[in-house]
């Protein structure tokens, strides 16, 4: 558990990020689907804003738009309403509804309302799917709101039958360009994906003449239904709760469920590719071979640039440990990784991505903000931070790199584009942090050098 300091007791500039709005991003990854919050206006609004100034993309987010009285007579009402009004202005295919603090905390019972709602309109025309996602989120990350959106939306309409090549994968909140790598690489060990969720287009999509008000792409619900006869399911994440979508499809339907870390760095992408070599019986494809030749040879070149340093490693907490994970490999010393997220895995996680390197066990902070963060930072002496945009003023403050990586970025452009996953994305993390060592040297020197 992270240590609390001893004068103060409130959180201040929290580790992670709303609950619901995990929700919305995943329900935004499904093809014609509408993200739903039962909930105040202000949830949604608030959303909408952090979420379109990383993607630089349009997000509609529906509400209930509870008021004051609703806070003591219940949402029912506003929630059915609001139900029909997105079915009529939006036609989708599917509405996601994700409960915000307000509604769990006055007890509204959303799948009780939706049963009722189902009795009460049924018979109205073009009437969307309705899934619905419990996400207090006092009680919870952005990425656990998440992964309960894409396990619920699996347990509503997945259905078994007969057996297909189909591999599910359940990469987790990643980035856009994350997803089209992950599709480049089904595509190498020629295997056909049910990649769930799928933002790869919604969220980072081609300028349009005319907006439309549910943009192409996500992954169709046509595949979702078919996921439990695939051949196999991957989901990654060393921190996962006990039920995710994939499990659920190996006791429902006996769908063989693999469970990885996110493959940033060697190991952890070696131990991915392994498992997709023995699932479809191929050899790693030549071009995925090339990459990991290619960012070996990079390490030894720009390793006397990053070996030693000491890096504080901060956010959710499968993203932290992948890259602790290459962070160790690069011969970067990671001293602290924090996230506001509460699993009770990320220390166990941490230790076994390190075994076998010879680096020393970070100090793991878990349920932490940003101000303990700043504390731990005194002690440890950093030379840089990996993280979202939230470490910036801590990065400021010590005049130390930040590398941006995850969400969200507020403070430059491409936070949507950015890729983690892969031998190639670790080939971008290992320059974007080999070259902000140089600069700062380059920077600190009193005369400057242009060739190293
Ligand atoms: S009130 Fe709760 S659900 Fe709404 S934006 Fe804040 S943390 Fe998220």
């Amino acid at each position: 558990m992270g240590k609390k300091m001893p004068h103060y007791i409130s959180t201040t500039n929290a580790c992670k990020l709303c609950k619901p709005m995990g929700a919305c991003l995943a329900f935004r990854g499904i093809e014609g689907t509408v993200p739903f919050l039962h909930g105040s206006q202000g949830c949604a609004t608030y959303m909408r804003r952090y979420i379109i100034s990383h993607f630089n993309e349009p997000i509609d987010i529906a509400s209930s738009s509870l008021g004051e009285k609703n806070a003591v007579y219940g949402g029912a009402a506003n929630l059915k309403q609001g139900l029909l009004n997105v079915t009529e202005k939006y036609r989708p295919q599917l509405v996601g509804v994700a409960t915000t603090c307000l509604t769990e905390t006055i007890g509204d019972d959303v799948p009780m309302i939706l049963h009722q709602y189902r009795q009460e309109f049924g018979d109205v025309s073009e009437q969307p799917l309705v899934v619905s996602v419990s996400t207090p989120s006092y009680s919870g990350t952005h990425m656990e709101g998440f992964h309960a959106a894409v396990t619920s939306v699996v347990k509503q309409l997945a259905v078994g039958g007969e057996k297909n090549e189909t591999v599910n994968l359940l990469p987790g909140f990643v980035s856009p360009a994350d997803l089209r790598y992950l599709k480049e690489v089904m595509e190498d060990f020629c295997m056909p994906a049910t990649i769930l969720p799928d933002f790869s287009e919604t969220l980072d999509g081609p300028a349009l003449r005319e907006y439309p008000l549910i943009p192409k792409g996500g992954t169709r619900l046509s595949d979702i239904r078919k996921m439990g006869s695939a051949k196999a399911s991957v989901e990654f994440g060393r921190t996962l709760p006990e039920e995710t979508s994939g499990r659920f499809l190996e006791s429902s339907f006996s769908v063989p469920n693999h469970r990885l870390g996110l493959p940033i760095g060697i190991r952890e992408t070696d131990r991915f590719f392994e498992v997709l070599a023995s699932v479809c019986g191929r050899e790693l494809p030549e071009r995925q071979a090339a990459a990991r030749g290619r960012l070996i040879d990079a390490l030894v070149d720009g390793h006397k640039y990053v070996f030693g340093k000491k890096a504080i490693v901060y956010g959710e907490e499968d993203l932290v440990v992948g890259l602790t994970s290459f962070l160790a490999e690069i011969g970067v010393q990671p001293v602290l990784c924090a996230s506001g997220g509460k699993s009770g895995r990320l220390a166990s996680a941490i230790a076994e991505v390190t075994a076998g390197i010879p680096v020393n066990l970070p100090e793991v902070h878990v349920g932490t903000d940003f101000y303990e963060i700043a504390e731990y930072a005194e002690t440890l002496e950093p030379d840089l931070l990996i993280g979202h945009s939230k470490g910036y003023s801590l990065a400021r403050k010590r005049n130390i790199p930040l590398i941006r990586v995850g969400f969200p970025i507020h403070d430059r452009i491409g936070g949507q584009r950015i890729l983690h996953l892969g031998y190639q994305g670790a080939q971008m993390l290992f320059d974007t942090i080999a070259n902000a060592m140089i600069q700062k040297k380059q920077d600190a020197s009193p005369v400057g050098y242009s060739y190293m």
